[in-house]
């Protein structure tokens, strides 16, 4: 009887995700991959997000261990979830809670709907999340993902203006993470040439760019930022090899002016980027479009709505917050098998928007994009910074190498300190020191030390920057 009404609700909610996958295989217009989807009403949105929501509820009640459980803990059954207003009944999701699940439950712990016995059936790949802040997630992927994921990232890519006849350049170890992988699928999707940049150090890939001329590289920031040195010091200028788009995800970086400015100079190429976590994932959460930055108007993120439910929810109370309110980003997924969550708790500080877009597109978007996850935030003395803060300091000032490094420290009284360790070509000259310590104090209302090396002292970062030495004792 029960592996009946979990194979019929799976089927209810394959269903209902088969229904709203308009313009499957290709854009729809020119501009707009699903106009339908893209810039339908709120009311639309509100009613596909419904429906979605009343399949995906009893199809987790009835695959997923964890979230049986904790129906059952609460008191309420799937029937209590008819529409997006009854969200706020299910008490946010973290990252704590998902990993005592890992942990009482090895290694796959029970809040995925994919078994042993699916796995063997409809098994696609294995990603997992890097289990830098604990026990890593891991998340079994099946072929019903990779259809939709690939479809959903292809939509944020073609807003992005990626078009036929362009060759992206992947540059990934191709490990079991979801940002390359994402990407790799979603450009087969758009029909494009790809050259595959694993296993492969930073003077090859430029290598690969100045003979096989790639429009598009796909990267983390902080690796344009390293290959376009690596290209300098090998006497080519990146501005001029042709690229025309730089899609980065993994780290912050539309939303740190900064940053954004020194990639795009540096390449003469547009910045873009995808905002997610693995755990909401299959799918791109947010992405740029093209009327994006438009003139006097901050930077913002779309966010996919019909196949995500995306919230701001109280640092403290965790209650849903209305747009317009400050609060960390919780996400429901709607058209994951490997990991269908409900409230997860991303957990980027943001700020939402309901207001229509110049590109013509309905649903929110982050005004002023991603700075970080909560978890990042740095205390010192009471006074709570995002290292992009400080980043945003080091590099307002000129010459400034791309590496730099924050250290905190306890010192012999007990006190929090903050040193900043930067490279400039005028490094024996105090004013760099002060001017980045003005700066920092200026942005974060702190004092810092700071020391500044010649350049190419510091070790340079090839993917995910660790820039943050916590060295007080926990
Ligand atoms: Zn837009």
């Amino acid at each position: 009887m029960k592996a009946s009404k979990a194979e019929e609700t799976r089927k209810a909610w394959l269903a209902t995700l088969e229904k709203f996958r308009r313009d499957p295989d290709r854009p729809a217009s020119a501009e707009i991959w699903s106009p339908s989807l893209e810039c339908c009403s709120r009311d639309e949105i509100a009613a596909i997000q419904g429906e979605k929501l009343r399949a995906v509820v009893p199809f987790l009640f009835e695959n997923s261990p964890f979230y049986r459980a904790r129906f059952d803990r609460l008191g309420q059954t799937p029937s209590d979830y008819r529409s997006i207003e009854d969200l706020e009944k299910w008490p946010v999701v973290d990252k704590t809670e998902m990993m005592a699940d890992v942990a009482a439950n090895p290694p796959w712990g029970g809040y995925t709907t994919v078994d042993d016995a699916l796995w063997a059936e409809r098994g696609w790949m294995l990603f997992s999340s890097s289990g830098s802040t604990g026990t890593p997630r891991p998340f079994r992927y099946t072929h019903v993902d990779r259809i939709h994921w690939a479809w959903a990232n292809a939509r944020g890519m073609h807003a992005m203006g990626f078009r036929k006849g362009e060759v992206a350049f992947v540059m990934s170890g191709y490990g079991p993470h979801v940002f390359a992988w994402g990407a790799q699928v979603a450009l087969e999707t758009l029909d494009l040439a790809c050259i595959p940049g694993g296993g492969m150090d930073a003077k090859m890939r430029a290598n690969v760019i100045l003979r096989f001329k790639p429009t598009i590289l796909v990267c983390t920031p902080s690796y344009a930022l390293h290959l376009a040195r690596v290209m300098q010091n090998m006497g080519h200028d990146p501005a001029r090899a042709g690229i025309r788009t730089i899609l980065v995800g993994g780290e912050p970086a539309m939303g740190i002016d900064s940053t954004r400015t020194r990639i795009e100079q540096l390449w003469n190429a547009r910045l873009v980027e995808f905002y997610g976590c693995t755990e909401v994932s299959p799918h791109v959460g947010g992405y740029s479009c093209l009327a994006d930055p438009a003139p006097g108007e901050p930077i913002s993120t779309h966010l996919m709505e019909d196949i995500q439910i995306w919230e701001t929810v109280d640092p403290d109370t965790r209650k849903a917050l209305k747009p317009g309110e400050r609060g960390l980003t919780v996400c429901t997924s709607l058209n994951s098998e490997s990991s269908p969550q409900l409230r997860f708790l991303v957990g980027d500080y943001a700020t939402f928007t309901h207001e229509k877009c110049a590109c013509g597109r309905t649903h929110a978007r982050a005004l002023g994009s991603f700075a970080g996850r909560s978890d990042d935030l740095i205390n010192l003395r009471g006074i709570k910074m995002y290292p992009v803060q400080v980043e945003e300091a080091v590099r307002a000032v000129p010459g400034i190498g791309d590496e730099y490094e924050i250290v905190i420290q306890r010192d012999d009284a007990g006190l929090d300190t903050m040193t900043i360790v930067c490279e400039h070509a005028d490094h024996k000259s105090e004013s760099i020191a002060c001017k980045v310590a003005d700066e920092v104090r200026a942005r974060c209302e702190i004092r810092v030390d700071v020391v500044v090396n010649p350049p190419d002292t510091l070790p340079k970062t090839e993917f995910k920057a660790k820039r943050v030495r916590d060295l007080r004792e926990k």
